[in-house]
C-alpha cells in the first residue's frame, strides 16, 4: 500500500517509522523546506514512552533532555514565591522524558529517513478520491496517486480542510491565546524555569541544557483577537499590547520576544470531530485531536495515535476502513481523557483576577515552607499521569 502524510513533525514522522515497518510504501509532504528545528519544550508520558521504546530510540531521546533542574513561581519583584524540582514543577516522573520540539523531530527523522520519501516544501492543494485511491494534486504542480491520505499536519490542517470541510466546524478556541520564542538568556539562567503570574497574563522563560539562549512563553486569556496567522509583525503588536505595564522581567521578554526570529503566536484550541477518517483519508495529532499545549500532552497524543493507526491499519491486512475504525475504537477513550486536562490546567496557569493572583500566591509560598511540598505536587499532577496511562498498547 501506498500512503500520503502531510506534515513531517511527531504524529507524521512516527507514523512513517511505523507504516514502513510495517510493509507500507510511505511518502511524506512537508509544507517547510525542512524538519523544524528547535522549538518550546514538550514532555513524553507514559504510554507515549513505550511508543518511543519501541522505535529503539528511549536512549537518545534520554540523552537530549532538556534537563530543567528547578522550577520556580516568582513575585515582581523577581522573589522566588515557590520553587521545586524541575520534574515535579513540569508534571513529569518516573520516566517521562523532557525534550526541545526539534530535537525529537529530528532524532525520528533521522530514524525515518532511509525507506521514507520526504517532499519538502510542498503541499496537497486538490485530493480527488476515486474507486482505487486518491489522486493528488501539490501546490508544486506535481502529482501523485496514493492508497492513502493520512493528515498529521497539525492544529491548522489542511488535510482537515479538504476532506472534511472548515476550520470552525472543528476547532474550539478555549479563550487563551500562547506565544513562545527563543529570547537572549538575560537573567543567565541555567537549566531552570521561572514563571510570573499577572491577572489574565503569565510569562516565563527557562532555559535548557546545551542552549545559550532562553525560551519566552506567555499565556494570556482574551476575547478572540481578529489577526493573520501569517503576519508575525501584527501577532507581535497583540503580544506586546496584552502584556503593557506588567512587572517583573516581562518588559524585557517582550523585547526579546518583538526581535525573536522563531516567534510563535497562536489561540489555545481544541479540536473535536466526530470521526477522524472519510473514506481513504484520516488524520492522526493535533490535526484530529489537538488537546491544546495547556494538556501538556499533544506530543504523547501524536506519538501514541501514530503507533495505534499503523497497527490496527497493519492489522486489518489491506480494509483501510476496517483499520480507521478500530483506530478510532482504540484511540477515542485515550484522546478524551487526555483532551479533558487542558481547560483545568489553564485556569491553573492564568489567573483571572488580581485577587486570585494574591491568593494563589500566598498558598505556593505556604506550600513552599512545608515539608514534603513535592510529595503534595506530585499528588496535584496525579490526574496527568493517569490521562497518559489511559490506554493498553498492543503489539502490532
Ligand atoms: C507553545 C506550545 C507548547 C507546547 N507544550 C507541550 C508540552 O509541554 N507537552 C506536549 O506534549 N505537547 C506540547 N505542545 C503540543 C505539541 O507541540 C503538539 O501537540 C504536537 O507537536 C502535535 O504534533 P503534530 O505532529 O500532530 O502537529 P505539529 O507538530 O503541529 O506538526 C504539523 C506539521 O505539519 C506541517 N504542515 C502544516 N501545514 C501543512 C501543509 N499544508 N502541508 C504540509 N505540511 C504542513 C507543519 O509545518 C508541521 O511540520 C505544545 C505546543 C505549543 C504550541
Amino acid at each position: 500500500m501506498n500512503v500520503l502524510i502531510s506534515g513531517a513533525s511527531v504524529a507524521g514522522i512516527t507514523l512513517a517509522h511505523w507504516l514502513r515497518r510495517h510493509g507500507y510504501s510511505v511518502t511524506v509532504v512537508e509544507r517547510a523546506p525542512a524538519v523544524r528545528p528547535g522549538g518550546y519544550k514538550v514532555d513524553i508520558r507514559g504510554a507515549a514512552l513505550k511508543v518511543i521504546e519501541r522505535m529503539a530510540l528511549l536512549d537518545a531521546v534520554r540523552a537530549a533532555r532538556t534537563d530543567v533542574r528547578s522550577g520556580s513561581v516568582v513575585d515582581a519583584s523577581g522573589k522566588r514565591v515557590a520553587s521545586m524540582d524541575g520534574d515535579t514543577f513540569g508534571g513529569r516522573r518516573h520516566d517521562d522524558a523532557e525534550l526541545l520540539r526539534g530535537d525529537l523531530t529530528g532524532l525520528l527523522y533521522e530514524a525515518t529517513r532511509d525507506g521514507v520519501t520526504y517532499l519538502f516544501d510542498d503541499s496537497m492543494a486538490k485530493l480527488s478520491e476515486h474507486a482505487d485511491g486518491v489522486d493528488v494534486v501539490f501546490a508544486s504542480g506535481r502529482t501523485g496517486t496514493y492508497d492513502l491520505i493520512v493528515g498529521a499536519d497539525g492544529l491548522h490542517s489542511n488535510t482537515r480542510a479538504l476532506a472534511f470541510g472548515p476550520a470552525q466546524q472543528y476547532v474550539r478556541d478555549l479563550g487563551y491565546y500562547v506565544s513562545i520564542s527563543t529570547v537572549p538568556n538575560h537573567l543567565g539562567l541555567d537549566r531552570e524555569e521561572l514563571t510570573y503570574v499577572g491577572p489574565g497574563r503569565t510569562a516565563l522563560t527557562y532555559s535548557t541544557a546545551g542552549e545559550t539562549t532562553a525560551k519566552a512563553m506567555f499565556l494570556f486569556s482574551s476575547e478572540p483577537l481578529s489577526y493573520d496567522r501569517h503576519d508575525r509583525a501584527a501577532q507581535q503588536r497583540l503580544l506586546a499590547d496584552a502584556y503593557t505595564g506588567e512587572g517583573w522581567e516581562v518588559p524585557r521578554l517582550i523585547e526579546g520576544a518583538q526581535a525573536a526570529p522563531d516567534l510563535y503566536f497562536d489561540s489555545l484550541s481544541k479540536v473535536h470531530m466526530e470521526r477522524w477518517s472519510t473514506g481513504r483519508t484520516v488524520l492522526i495529532g493535533d490535526a484530529a485531536y489537538c488537546a491544546s499545549p495547556a494538556s501538556g500532552q499533544g506530543t504523547s497524543l501524536a506519538l501514541v495515535g501514530a503507533y495505534v493507526l499503523a497497527g490496527e491499519l497493519a492489522s486489518a491486512a489491506g480494509d483501510h476502513a476496517a483499520g480507521f475504525a478500530a483506530y478510532e475504537r482504540e484511540m477515542r477513550p485515550f484522546v478524551n481523557a487526555n483532551q479533558d486536562l487542558g481547560p483545568a490546567n489553564i485556569k491553573r496557569m492564568v489567573m483571572r483576577t488580581k485577587g486570585q493572583v494574591r491568593i494563589s500566591m500566598m498558598m505556593l509560598a505556604l506550600l513552599n515552607r512545608m515539608p514534603g511540598k513535592e510529595r503534595m505536587m506530585a499528588k496535584a499532577i496525579e490526574p496527568i499521569h493517569k490521562a497518559a496511562n489511559a490506554i493498553a498498547l498492543k503489539e502490532y
